[in-house]
């Protein structure tokens, strides 16, 4: 906010699109390469099949409004479909139910209201009983926005030394007001899936909601498990949870805007649901907290998930796998770094003992390395799919240059994330 913006006028219009996109491609030449993969997050590639396929079903739906679903039976069987694969994939019970939203922050809202709305009839009480909701440090600011938005007071736990939740903390911060407690499969900063079937045993045991926040990773991680990878399970097979978010606009690597939340039982789906009928023109419902909807971000999302299969997301999950170590074992190569957490998925995160992490992303800026950072531990965070394979030679050998430079003492100096702490 600091140089005052003189106000646009309004377009006289008129302009022809060739003299649009000119300037639009003007506009936007100082914009991240994301395609080369000089950023470290905010786009998510697998291949160019996929991608095209992914736009062209999206333009193909440009004008429909998936808000209007008796008008468009079509999008809303493919809706229908995308959410059953969901349903299987989170290994669902029957009876349960999902949402197609416009994004994360949107699902988590939504799982937040319905888990709000489920407190209150248990417990038998209402807006005059503040509640609570007990998180890791680590989960999203989606889940502060909901919060400050429906009134709920934020309680953080601490990490354990591998950096997913510690569930004693956890326990220690819930009491009787507490309307959830969530994990996040895997959390954002560190890229490490909290101890969900720990938390599953603490909700049960202690009567409470548990939501599993699977935004960023949830439509993959499955994946990385089932290629003998490592990656812990963390879906509905653990009977303590009630709810899981997961975007597919992420490591769906389907188009903008997508996500979906998955509700164990119709009950609590009911609960997330919008209703009005005092209006005029009748009867107003919507599973969303938005109303007009694109349709082509439900159309892409079909045509993505098909065209990519099981077999597609299996071979995407090796190529990620493969490139992840490949980072990790460069980083790791480096004297004088090493990773604050080792990757459930495809997001890593390093730092140092002794070298000023943010002189090293100011140096890796300079090499055209857009930085993402954490905070605490103080570091450099990524969140790699496939454009960033390509360029990992060119990252590894500039990380090495500009650590080199901070130890040597002739590159100081901060900088600002991308995203995140810093
Ligand atoms: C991105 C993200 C969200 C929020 O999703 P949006 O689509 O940006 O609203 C929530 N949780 C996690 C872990 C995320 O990475």
């Amino acid at each position: 906010m600091s140089t005052p913006r003189t106000r646009s006028p309004f377009p006289d219009g008129g302009r022809p699109w060739e003299d649009l996109s000119a300037e639009m491609a003007k506009r936007s030449a100082r914009d991240a390469d994301i395609v080369g993969g000089r950023a470290p997050a905010y786009y998510f590639f697998a291949e160019d099949e996929t991608y095209e396929i992914g736009k062209k079903a999206f333009n193909a739906y440009f004008s429909q409004n998936a808000l209007g679903n008796r008008v468009f039976p079509g999008l809303q069987s493919m809706e229908m479909d995308v959410l059953d694969y969901g349903l299987g994939l989170f290994s669902a019970p029957e009876g349960a139910h999902g949402v197609f939203s416009s994004g994360g922050s949107e699902s988590i809202f939504l799982a937040m209201k319905s888990a709000r709305d489920a407190h209150r009839a248990k417990a038998k009480v209402g807006r005059e009983t503040p509640l609570n909701l007990v998180v890791p440090i680590t989960v999203h600011p989606a889940f502060d926005k909901a919060a400050l938005a429906m009134d709920i007071e934020m309680r953080r736990a601490p990490l354990r030394p591998d950096r997913r939740v510690d569930v004693d903390a956890m326990r220690a911060l819930i009491d009787a007001n507490t309307m959830a407690l969530v994990g996040s499969a895997p959390c954002f900063p560190h890229g490490v899936i909290d101890p969900i079937e720990e938390l599953s045993r603490l909700a049960i045991e202690k009567g409470t909601w548990l939501h599993v926040d699977a935004c960023v990773g949830g439509w993959m991680a499955p994946f990385f498990t089932r290629i003998g990878r490592a990656t812990p399970h963390f879906d509905f097979r653990f009977p303590g949870v009630r709810s899981i978010s997961a975007d597919l606009h992420k490591f769906g690597f389907c188009p903008k805007p997508a996500s979906t939340v998955f509700f164990r039982n119709k009950e609590d789906a009911e609960r997330s649901a919008f209703r009005a009928d005092s209006w005029p023109s009748g009867a107003f419902m919507t599973e969303t907290l938005v109303g007009t909807r694109p349709g082509g971000a439900v159309a892409g999302a079909w045509a993505v998930l098909n065209h990519m299969g099981t077999r597609g997301f299996e071979s995407l999950a090796t190529n990620l796998a493969r490139m992840v170590d490949a980072y990790v074992a460069g980083i790791k190569a480096i004297p004088g770094l090493e990773m604050w957490a080792v990757p459930d998925l495809t997001i890593i995160n390093y730092g140092s003992q002794e070298l000023n992490m943010q002189a090293v992303a100011k140096q890796m800026m300079q090499k055209g390395f857009l930085p993402s950072l954490t905070r605490a531990p103080a570091g450099l965070h990524a969140m790699l799919a496939m454009q960033h394979e390509p360029v990992r030679e060119l990252y590894l050998q500039s990380l090495r240059e500009s650590v080199e430079a901070v130890r040597a003492g002739t590159a100081t100096g901060t900088v600002k994330s991308v995203y995140g702490g810093g």
